[in-house]
């Protein structure tokens, strides 16, 4: 049994797995973890860059939004870069108003894309609305592409939300406001499924989203939606926010479904701080599930929070640039060495935890305090095996790391020969 069934603890039906080119979301697959661009998709060189750079950091599939002609012209040249870099990552087009057209008109683009999103509130109004949903999702047929039928509450299909009030206004005790505007998004992303599905959709190309920005509301919807369905579900916090604000908004509602095993795939929407990186969003999905033992994709660094044993600043440089280390090294590691991702290291302040925390590790060391020895121990699988001394701590314990990971992971080429 895999750690996400074993935490699958009875109150999740089973998903359907859907294929995204060559990722898998939903079934016994692990949670994917995704990001979205933020360039001018009509810029194809920039939006390739970010494409490029997002799935290095760790996205297993990209979004870009597809608003204009101009727009769904430039797909192919971004797949055609992205090609040339020698990034597979999966492609998938945002729609919103006007996909219906843009999918028609452009067919190298709908061929190329590798899942449309649509979002029932945004597919038009009235008879309309189902004549472009019907034809987007004969172009999905057509092509044989996946879809997400993302449901956003600041642009919910407003006359369900009017059907969904007036069902409840007749009912002996009346739901609250919050209450009907949840069954509205939860309805909405069902009816949008079950319509897809009796236009000719096969189930297994259907991912469900329903995306709020409030915490408890979100918890609310997808435990709704995923006692009601069994599509892959894709997890997000709309508008989470910047900076600590959206990294805690985004964790404190995602964890607890996760935890009950709801969710197939993740992406943290983050507002970048000004010349913030947009892979942000990418290593906090990826630390969120790893932290919670769903997966392991960076050794993580334990570290002390430092306290007044610790008067320099040298033990949280030391932390950064270890952490910074890794991540940087992971890509070639990942291809090199099996497992070394799961790898665990600890940077410690001083003598009152240092070594405990540090034999805990794969690999520790536990830096002087004030008032102590300079003497930095430095512990590999629980025993003593160097100490450090001078100036030049930081180099030789990098030096020890590398040297750790390449004696003890084995080497993937070595492992098929
Ligand atoms: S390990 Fe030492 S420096 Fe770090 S928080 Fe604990 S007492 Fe403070």
């Amino acid at each position: 049994m895999t750690m996400k069934q074993a935490m699958q603890s009875g109150n999740r039906r089973s998903t359907r797995a859907v294929r995204v080119g060559q990722v898998t979301i939903g079934g016994d697959a692990p949670v994917v973890v995704q990001s979205m661009t933020n360039t001018d998709t009509v810029d194809y060189l920039k939006t390739a860059i970010q494409c490029a750079e997002l799935a290095r950091a760790g996205s297993e599939l990209v979004r870009i939004t597809v608003n204009t002609p101009e727009a769904a012209a430039a797909v192919p040249k971004i797949r055609e870069h992205l090609d040339r870099m020698g990034c597979d990552v999966p492609l998938i087009g945002d729609f919103h108003y006007n996909g219906h057209r843009l999918l028609a008109d452009h067919p190298e683009c709908a061929r190329i894309l590798a899942k449309y999103r649509i979002n029932p509130g945004n597919v038009g109004h009235g008879k309309k609305r189902d004549e472009q949903f019907a034809q987007m999702i004969e172009i999905a047929c057509q092509y044989d592409k996946p879809v997400r039928i993302g449901v956003n509450w600041g642009s919910l299909d407003q006359d369900l939300l009017a059907r969904i009030m007036d069902e409840n206004a007749g009912r002996a005790e009346p739901k609250d406001a919050i209450e009907v505007m949840r069954e509205a998004m939860v309805t909405s992303a069902l009816e949008s499924a079950a319509k897809a599905e009796e236009l000719g959709l096969a189930g297994d190309k259907i991912i469900l989203s329903c995306k709020v920005s409030g915490v408890q509301d979100l918890i609310a919807i997808y435990r709704e939606l995923s006692q009601r369905s069994d599509y892959p579900l894709h997890l997000g916090l709309t508008e989470a926010g910047m900076g600590s604000k959206g990294i805690v908004a985004s964790t404190a509602a995602m964890s607890v479904l996760l935890q009950e095993g709801i969710g197939d795939t993740i992406r943290v929407s983050l507002t970048p701080e000004p010349n913030g990186k947009r892979t942000q969003e990418v290593v906090v999905a990826q630390e969120m599930l790893q932290t919670m033992g769903l997966r392991a994709f960076t050794p993580m660094v334990a570290a002390c929070p430092g306290c007044g044993r610790t008067t320099s600043t040298f033990f949280q440089e030391l932390a950064q640039s270890i952490q910074d280390h890794v991540r940087e090294q992971m890509p070639a590691w990942r291809l090199e060495y099996d497992g070394v991702e799961n790898m665990t290291l600890a940077v410690m302040g001083c003598v009152v935890n240092g070594p405990g925390e540090s034999k805990h590790a794969n690999i520790g060391i536990s830096l002087p305090g004030t008032g102590e020895v300079p003497a930095a121990p430095v512990f590999e699988d629980g025993a003593k095996t160097v100490t450090l001394r001078g100036d030049r701590i930081a180099e030789e314990f990098t030096a020890i790391v590398d040297r750790y990971v390449a004696r003890t992971y084995q080497r993937k080429i070595a492992a098929k020969s």
